[in-house]
């Protein structure tokens, strides 16, 4: 490995944020944060360069964001390897769940987008003589705020898009990966987008608000439920509008007739994918009673198989915790468990140090009401529970605050869907896990307190335009109306006869009521 840092340049004048590898300990490098007013210059350059950008035609922007898939593909090797430095995951995790998605999307968005932004038709079904269409206009500068667990796939999916959608961005990384936002701006460089149109603003996590305040056009915020509440509850004193993607506690379903090796394969990976950082994570397993211990021996058997530690040392399969405070929470979720008679099947403690290390942990006896299978984990934890149809299996995925994703494993399909059909989550998938995010023509959504809005598809590009409303005639406007004043008892009785020919049970329909009101013969 021999990554140069030469890229952490051009940083304000605020206080130092350390980076350090999760998985040693090490500092990789330090970045001076933005000042408050460091940050509203940014806003202030970035209002500038929006304007010009937003001039240009959708397929002009799209053309020049490609630059950026190209720039990607070319570098995607030192842009995985920092993910691994940075992130602790591991280099084929690293382009599999952050590069090759972000290099996807961006292909998408800069093929279809001229379609997907083009004026929309509304047909008028009643007033026939006028046409309304939809006219999508970049929104201004959007603020994008962004959790530590994705540093990559997460901001950058919301970068390419505001930008095609003719936005200028500003990014506040978590203050835990800011170098991943940096190179991003490096690459960014070397594409030819203008340095005021994508900003980077390190800072603590309080500076993402004050830049809020400050009057930002749209926020893109992603993170825990709690700060998501803060954030979203300043949009709206201030009326901006804003996407919220937030915490989850996914539940998988297994019926009886699933095929058990597919889903220990999916649960495991689900699991342990990015060491449990994953909103999506697997986080609750219901099985059916009559497969439970086939299924619990086939995960216990390939949890163990997982090799823990430092990616850049080792082929490993999960690598450290990002966030210390995160694997106190993880560890005191399992010590709590097995005080309250839960049993830890493999794992259960910390990994060797001098990294951030929990072990990949199964968990049977475990009951509704422990903090692990009600709160978030945000780790490496799987505990597996027993059901006893999927009647049960339905209303206890459904008993939680979240409704972020939700999975079914069974082999009968319309099972599956029907069971699909009434889990309470943004998105529900049948024999798979996690790979939506990846895919950029399907909304990313949370229900409950998992979000508020959705990001990825072709209506999220479309939210990061304002939708203007235009209505025009189709022939010329006469230069009266019945509607119009003066207002007369005869107007009256001549637009409710014709309310009576339009919408009366029995009702002549639509011209007649039309002709009537407007006296065409
Ligand atoms: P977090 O809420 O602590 O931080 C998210 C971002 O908000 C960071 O950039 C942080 O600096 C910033 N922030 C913190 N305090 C702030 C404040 N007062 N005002 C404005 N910004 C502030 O979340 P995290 O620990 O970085 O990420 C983990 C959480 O994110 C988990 O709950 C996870 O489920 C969630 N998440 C959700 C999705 C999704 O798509 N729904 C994706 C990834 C992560």
């Amino acid at each position: 490995m021999s990554i140069s840092f030469d890229f952490v340049r051009n940083q304000g004048s605020g206080k130092d944020i350390t980076s350090y590898n999760p998985a040693t300990g090490d500092v990789l490098a330090t970045v001076k944060g933005f000042t408050s007013e460091e940050a509203r210059q940014a806003l202030l350059r970035a209002r500038k360069a929006q304007k010009t950008w937003a001039a240009l035609p959708v397929a002009e922007r799209a053309r020049r964001v490609k630059n950026f898939q190209y720039v990607l593909t070319e570098r995607m090797d030192e842009v995985c390897e920092l993910i691994m430095l940075e992130n602790g995951k591991p280099m084929q995790e690293a382009l599999e769940t952050e590069v090759l998605p972000i290099i996807d999307l961006t292909a998408y968005f800069t093929g279809r987008a001229e379609k997907i932004l083009k004026d929309q038709k509304i047909p008028l079904h009643l007033i026939k003589y006028r046409r309304s269409f939809i006219n999508y206009r970049p929104r201004g500068v959007m603020l994008i705020i962004s959790p530590w667990n994705f540093p990559f796939t997460i901001p950058i999916g919301a970068v390419v898009m505001g930008l095609i959608a003719g936005n200028a961005v500003l990014h506040k990384p978590a203050s835990l990966t800011p170098l991943i936002a940096l190179k991003t701006r490096e690459l960014m460089d070397e594409a030819g987008i203008d340095p005021d149109l994508y900003q980077v603003i390190p800072g603590a996590g309080p500076l993402g608000s004050e830049i809020i305040e400050m009057g930002v056009d749209y926020v893109n915020f992603t993170g825990s439920t709690a700060v998501g509440k803060k954030v979203a509850e300043i949009c709206g004193r201030k009326l901006i509008p804003s996407s919220m993607e937030l915490g989850g506690k996914d539940p998988l379903i297994v019926t009886q007739d699933a095929d058990l090796d597919l889903a220990a394969g999916a649960i495991v990976w689900g699991a342990f994918c990015n060491a449990g950082q994953v909103c999506a994570s697997v986080e609750r397993v219901y099985a059916h009673t009559a497969i439970y211990d086939a299924l619990l021996a086939k995960v216990v058997e390939r949890t163990k198989a997982l090799r823990m530690g430092n990616p850049v040392q080792a082929e490993v399969d999960m690598g450290a915790m990002v966030d210390i405070h995160q694997l106190d929470i993880v560890e005191k979720q399992v010590q709590e468990a097995v005080e309250q008679g839960a049993t830890v099947l493999v794992g259960g403690k910390r990994g060797e140090g001098p990294g951030q290390f929990f072990e990949p942990t199964v968990l049977a006896d475990v009951t509704e009401d422990m903090e692990v299978v009600k709160e978030e984990s945000f780790g490496p934890l799987l505990p597996m529970m027993r059901v006893s149809s999927d009647e049960e299996a339905i209303e206890r995925s459904n008993n939680s605050i979240y409704g972020l994703n939700a999975y079914v494993f069974s082999s009968d399909p319309s099972r599956a869907r029907f069971i699909a059909r009434r889990l309470d989550a943004g998105t529900v998938m049948i024999n798979e896990v996690l790979i939506t995010h990846a895919c950029p023509e399907t909304p990313w959504q949370g229900a409950k307190q998992s979000g508020t809005s959705k990001v990825h598809s072709d209506q999220g590009l479309r939210d990061l335009c304002f939708p203007y409303h235009i209505n025009e005639e189709i022939v010329p406007q006469p230069s009266w109306s019945p509607f119009w004043q003066p207002y007369s008892r005869k107007m009256y009785d001549r637009i409710a006869a014709g309310v009576r020919t339009l919408y009366a049970k029995g009702a002549g329909g639509k011209l007649e009521g039309l002709k009537s009101m407007f006296r065409i013969k």
